[in-house]
C-alpha cells in the first residue's frame, strides 16, 4: 500500500523540477540544483565504495564548504544518518560524541583530521580520490526516519544528541515559509555553521523551496555585508554578535530594499540593537528556536516588527506554545517555563531515555527556557531557567542586565551571573569587556538609571574576552567558575 509518510528525495526532486535554478554560490562560483545533484550522486557512490550503507551513522567534522553540503546530501541519498560534529570542540569532546552516537566513520576536512581510537577516519582528500561503486540511491525519504543527529550547544551542561527526522526538517521548513513567505529570486545567506541547526535548516529550505544559498566558509561581517549589498541576498540568518559586527562594518551605509529579512535568533536580542536596526530600516525578525525544534518555533511576523519590539513572536503555523509554572498553564504576562509542541520537535535524545522523558511530557517539549506570553499571545523569552538569579526573592534575568550594560558606549561585551551572597542568596555580578576606558563606578551609575536597584550588579570584573561557544553563545557556566 502507498506510504503516506513518504516524500520524494528533496534534492533529487528539486533537480528534476527546477534544474537550472541557483542552488549554491560558493567562493564566487554558482552551482545549479542539477550541478549539485550530480556532484551528490557521485559522492554517494564514493561513500558506498568505503562501505557506507543504509542505516549507518557517519560523523561529519567539517567547516562550511560546498564539499560539506555535498556530503550531507550524499549521506541522505544512501539512507545513512549524518552526525554533524562541531569543529570547535576538543578531540576529547569529539570522541565522547563519536562514541555516544556509535559512529561508524568520521569524514573530516584534511586540517581537522584527528585519530579517534577504534574509529575509521576519512579525510576529504582521501574521499575525493575514492573510486565509485554502484549504489541504490534513495528516491524518497520516510518522514519518520532520523535524518540527522546534532548535539546541543552544551551551553547549560553536557551536550545531548538530538535526533532530527526528515519530518522534523520538513515541517520546520514549511513552518518557516508559511510565516516569512517566498519571493521570486529569494536567496539566503548561510554564514552560520552548517553543524548547527541554524545553518543546516537553511540547506533544507533551499532544496525544499528551490531558492539559492550564498555559502560562506566562516563569518566575516565585511563579506556578509557584501553578499547582502551586491550578491542578491534577500534573507540572512544571524546571531546577535554577528549582527553587531555587521552594523558596525556597515557604518552609515544601508542595505538594498530587496533585502527583506534579517532572521535573528540563537539567543536574547538586546533592545538597543533592535532599535539601531529600526533606525537603519533593517527588517529584523526576532526568532526563537533550538536544536530540538529543528530551528525556529516562534518568529515575529513582519507586521508586528515594531509594535512588539523585543518579542520572539507567535508560534509558527504548525506549532503551539504554552507557559507552565508549578505544573499549570500560566495566565498572560505570567512568567514560567516555555513548553512547545509541533511536528518539527525531536522525537527525543539519542540513547538518553531519562533526558527524553524529562523533556517531553504529555506530548509537550519542556525547553528549560523562561518566558511569558502577552495578552495577544506574543512570546517574550527571558532567559534560561538555569541562569536565573534569585536575589532576596526577586527574579533577575541576566540577559536583561547584560542588554543594559551593553548599551553603554564603552562596553564591547558583557556577561552577568549570580554570585553567592549571605544576605540576598545571590547577587548579580558582571564580567565586562571594554572598548574604551570606563570605571566600575560609571557603569554602576549607568545601570542605576535604567534598572531596579536589586538588578544592578554588585561587582564588575573587567576581562579581555568572554567564554563563548562555536555559535558565539555566552557560556555563563564558565563565568560562574570564574567567580
Ligand atoms: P544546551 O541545550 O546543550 O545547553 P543550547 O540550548 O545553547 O545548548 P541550542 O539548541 O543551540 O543549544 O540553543 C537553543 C537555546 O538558545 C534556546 O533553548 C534558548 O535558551 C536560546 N535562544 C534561542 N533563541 C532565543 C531567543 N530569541 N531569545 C533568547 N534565547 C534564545
Ligand atoms: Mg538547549
Amino acid at each position: 500500500s502507498a506510504n503516506r509518510n513518504e516524500t520524494p528525495n528533496w534534492l533529487k526532486q528539486r533537480a528534476f523540477l527546477t534544474p537550472d535554478r541557483l542552488a549554491i554560490r560558493y567562493e564566487g562560483k554558482n552551482y545549479s540544483f542539477l550541478d549539485l545533484h550530480q556532484l551528490v550522486e557521485k559522492r554517494a557512490r564514493q561513500l558506498h565504495q568505503i562501505d557506507i550503507k543504509r542505516g549507518d551513522t557517519v560523523g561529519l567534522l567539517m567547516k562550511n564548504s560546498l564539499e560539506m553540503v555535498i556530503n550531507i546530501h550524499a549521506l541522505m541519498y544512501l539512507g545513512a544518518v549524518n552526525v554533524l560534529l562541531n569543529t570547535r570542540l576538543t578531540a576529547g569532546e569529539l570522541l565522547w560524541q563519536i562514541n555516544d552516537a556509535n559512529i561508524k566513520c568520521v569524514i573530516c576536512d584534511d586540517e581537522l583530521s584527528v585519530h579517534f581510537p577504534g574509529k575509521k577516519v576519512m579525510t576529504l582528500s582521501e574521499l575525493q580520490l575514492c573510486d565509485e561503486k554502484e549504489a541504490a540511491l534513495d528516491d524518497s525519504f520516510i518522514l519518520d526516519d532520523v535524518a540527522t543527529i546534532m548535539y546541543t550547544s552544551g551551553t547549560t551542561g553536557k551536550p545531548k544528541g538530538v535526533q532530527q527526522t526528515f519530518g522534523n526538517h520538513w515541517w520546520s521548513a514549511i513552518g518557516s515559509v508559511l510565516n516569512l513567505g517566498l519571493k521570486d529570486g529569494d536567496c539566503w545567506l548561510l554564514a552560520v555553521p552548517l553543524f548547527h541547526i541554524s545553518g543546516l535548516s537553511i540547506l533544507m529550505r533551499s532544496v525544499i523551496y528551490g531558492i539559492g544559498i550564498v555559502l560562506h566558509s566562516s563569518f566575516s561581517a565585511k563579506e556578509a555585508n557584501r553578499a547582502i549589498k551586491n550578491e542578491g541576498v534577500t534573507i540572512a540568518s544571524v546571531v546577535t554578535a554577528m549582527l553587531n559586527d555587521m552594523l558596525q562594518e556597515l557604518g552609515s551605509d544601508t542595505y538594498p530594499k530587496s533585502f527583506r529579512c534579517m532572521l535573528l535568533g540563537g539567543g536574547p536580542a538586546p533592545r538597543p540593537i533592535l532599535e539601531q536596526c529600526r533606525e537603519k530600516e533593517i527588517p529584523v525578525f526576532q526568532t526563537y528556536g533550538m536544536t530540538e525544534t529543528c530551528s525556529q518555533i516562534a518568529t515575529l511576523a513582519p507586521e508586528f516588527c515594531f509594535s512588539k519590539l523585543g518579542s520572539a513572536g507567535k508560534p509558527l503555523f504548525p506549532a503551539q506554545i504554552r507557559i507552565v509554572a508549578d505544573g499549570r498553564a500560566c495566565s498572560p504576562n505570567e512568567e514560567g517555563e516555555i513548553v512547545v509542541k509541533g511536528p518539527n520537535v525531536t522525537p527525543g535524545y539519542l540513547h538518553r531515555p531519562d533526558a527524553t522523558n524529562e523533556a517531553i511530557r504529555d506530548g509537550w517539549f519542556y525547553t528549560g527556557d523562561l518566558g511569558y506570553l502577552d495578552e495577544e499571545g506574543f512570546l517574550y523569552v527571558l532567559d534560561r531557567r538555569s541562569d536565573l538569579i534569585v536575589s532576596g526573592g526577586e527574579n533577575i534575568y541576566p540577559a536583561e542586565v547584560e542588554a543594559v550594560i551593553l548599551s553603554h558606549p564603552s562596553v564591547k561585551d558583557v556577561g552577568v551571573v549570580g554570585k553567592e551572597n549571605k544576605k540576598w542568596g545571590k547577587v548579580p555580578h558582571a564580567f565586562v569587556v571594554r572598548s574604551e576606558e570606563v570605571s566600575e563606578e560609571e557603569l554602576r551609575q549607568f545601570c542605576l538609571k535604567k534598572l531596579a536597584k536589586y538588578k544592578v550588579p554588585k561587582g564588575f570584573t573587567f576581562v579581555e574576552s568572554l567564554p563563548r561557544n562555536a555559535s558565539k553563545k555566552l557560556l555563563r557556566r564558565k563565568l560562574k567558575e570564574w567567580l
